[in-house]
């Protein structure tokens, strides 16, 4: 495939055969593309597994970040990243010297997909380290560490961003952008459903140490996250429910299927579901008094597909990682704002719910919350 990289080369490559320069072309004609020539997020991905991998196959696209750095703890993953994204020598570390990239100018930020439970130690490492960090979600495995998280970055003058790649998604991004203005009225009510059945009984996902829990860590932060975006508040409490069908594959502390519920400031509620165990849960629905919308499915990797009270969503398909390290590059790199913050404190507040659910399965009490 070709990408949008590939034809900038070759038509700046053709320009220089012919010794002509770029720039007396471009500003003579209508519709050709403008090489990029901002700054560059040169980015090293801890954890090589297969969403780091995702993430980096997508960056080969993107105009803003590169791919420049790898940090693991299997040799011959290394090579192999190295060949593959021409990556230097200089810029691969392993688990036990990768706080060495304090002396490596080359790598401005380092974005951490590994296993959940290890989010925290190595985020304050990276910061430690003076490098900017992207931690996968959930940032970590419950709202203490996450805040020292947060503090270390300050502490360090680093900015901390969460992979929360639906923030950029286009589909979700004119819903928000509807109910901003106005056009479905007062929102009432959300529902998110998210599930898959979960296979190996032996991954990480299902061992606690890892994963900090269960579905809900992984999955359920989705809807948690989506509730609050899609209705533009924070919830006020929560109740919930566990149900667990499977106690030999979904041990103690990590939970199998959770129903949950929210109550807004505004007087919307929100109902959903979070579960390891039931397939075709991917959906998000909102309700206001003059219309609604609906996005099924709502959180994969696209496409993305939605329909509102006004008719279908059409915004084009995008590659979520690839628009994410791009507009990450202009958070970073140039101060800007997304729409739907992706900072740590914003992160804080889902590991926040997710204790104070947690805390309203094992007491079946309604949780206050204070985000
Ligand atoms: P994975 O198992 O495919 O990869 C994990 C990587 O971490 C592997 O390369 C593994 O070698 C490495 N690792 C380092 N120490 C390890 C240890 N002690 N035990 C196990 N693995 C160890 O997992 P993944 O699906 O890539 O998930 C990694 C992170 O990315 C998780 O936090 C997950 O929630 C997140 N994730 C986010 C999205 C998203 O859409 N934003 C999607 C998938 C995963």
């Amino acid at each position: 495939m070709h990408t949008r990289r590939d034809f900038i080369q070759k038509l700046t490559g053709s320009l220089i055969a012919l010794q002509i320069s770029p720039a007396l072309v471009t500003a003579g004609c209508n519709n050709i593309i403008v090489p990029y020539d901002g700054p560059l997020l040169r980015v090293a991905i801890i954890g090589l597994g297969s969403y780091g991998t995702r993430v980096a196959e997508a960056m080969k696209d993107c105009k803003k970040a590169k791919l420049v750095g790898v940090i693991s703890g299997t040799p011959s993953k290394i090579k192999d990243w190295q060949a593959k994204y021409n990556i230097p020598e200089k810029n691969c570390y392993n688990y036990e010297n990768f706080d060495q990239l304090k002396n490596n100018p080359d790598i401005d930020v380092v974005y951490v997909i590994t296993p959940n439970a290890l989010h925290k130690d190595q985020v304050i490492r990276v910061a430690k380290a003076g490098k900017h960090v992207i931690s996968e979600k959930p940032m970590s495995i419950n709202a203490k560490d996450g805040q020292e998280m947060i503090d270390a970055c300050k502490k360090a003058h680093v900015k901390l961003l969460v992979g929360y790649r639906m923030h950029f998604e286009p589909k979700t991004l004119e819903i928000i952008r509807m109910r901003k203005v106005g056009e479905l009225g007062k929102v009432l009510f959300f529902q998110g459903l998210c599930g898959f059945t979960i296979g190996d009984p032996t991954q990480w996902r299902l061992n606690k140490q890892l994963s900090g829990g269960g579905s809900m860590m992984d999955i359920g932060i989705y809807a948690i996250n989506g509730a609050r975006y899609m209705i533009g508040e924070d919830p006020i409490w929560v109740t919930a429910q566990e149900t667990k069908n499977n106690p030999e594959k979904f041990k103690e502390g990590v939970d199998e299927t959770i129903q949950f519920q929210f109550g807004f400031p505004g007087g919307a509620v929100a109902s959903c579901l979070s579960t390891y165990s039931m397939n075709n849960l991917d959906r998000f629905f909102l309700n206001g008094e003059k219309g609604y919308a609906e996005l099924y499915p709502s959180t994969g990797y696209g496409p993305i597909q939605g329909r509102t009270s006004k008719g279908e969503l059409t915004q084009p398909h995008v590659t979520h990682q690839t628009v994410q390290m791009d507009e990450m590059a202009g958070i970073i790199l140039e101060g800007k704002q997304p729409v739907v913050p992706v900072d740590g404190e914003e992160a804080l507040k889902d590991l926040k719910i997710i204790d104070a659910i947690y805390e309203a399965v094992k007491t079946g009490k309604k949780v206050d919350l204070k985000l």
